[in-house]
């Protein structure tokens, strides 16, 4: 068994991905085309959440209706560029539950350094959604979804912006039964675990730290 690979091939997501590609976009205007575009892969990450049925009465008539539980939704970013996916999955789902998991790539090993987790209890019982807006190595959203499961959570997608086919290769091997969405798969890593074309380093360009 292997997790399916979805690309979001929607024009909007691919019309901000190419705009937020540009090497002289703004921090700002960064982080607002990646507010975007978590929406726009918001709104396909959760296409298969189940629905339950409400008894309501319009001004008309009663009827019985369909409805979410977003609370047995779990969204974990993976600090710090997965936060500039979050807000915008949030606007769709905002009483989603929200779990962290701090990694950093040490530069040398690019091995990903736990440096916090905090995530809800009772994952075993949530539709857990990991943003990892680069999955590169897939180090890190290895590495994170590993310590998700330990958690508890069985029911599991990985949604990131741009995937490389050996971080894919990487992550499918370690988590067979996770699917993963992207906006685009790339062509190669680059010899410093840079994701090729890319959009450089999401972190920086997010905040605007380099
Ligand atoms: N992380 C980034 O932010 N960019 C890459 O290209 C790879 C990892």
């Amino acid at each position: 068994m292997t997790g399916t690979v979805t690309v979001v091939k929607h024009p909007l997501v691919q019309h901000k991905l190419t705009l937020m590609r540009r090497k002289d976009v703004s921090t700002a205007s960064f982080r607002r085309l990646m507010r975007e575009i978590g929406t726009l892969l918001g709104y396909e990450v959760t296409r298969d959440l189940p629905l339950e049925t409400v008894h309501i009465e319009t001004p008309l008539v009663a009827m019985d209706a369909p409805i979410l539980d977003s609370k047995k939704l779990c969204l974990v970013p993976i600090l710090r560029a997965g936060l500039g996916l979050l807000d915008g999955m949030l606007e769709l789902v905002p009483s989603a539950r929200v779990g962290h998991v701090g990694l950093y790539r040490d530069p040398d090993t690019l091995e990903p350094v736990q440096y916090y987790l905090k995530l809800p209890q009772d994952l075993a019982s949530r539709f857990v959604v990991v943003i990892d807006p680069m999955l590169a190595t897939g180090n890190s959203a290895a590495a994170a979804v590993t310590r998700i499961k330990e958690a508890g959570a069985v029911s599991i997608k990985v949604v990131c912006l741009l995937a490389a086919p050996e971080g894919l290769a990487r992550f499918q091997r370690e988590h067979p039964d996770v699917d993963v969405l992207t906006a685009s798969v790339e062509s190669h890593l680059n010899d410093h675990g840079y994701i090729v074309p890319g959009l450089g380093d999401a972190g920086d360009r997010l905040y605007g730290t380099k």
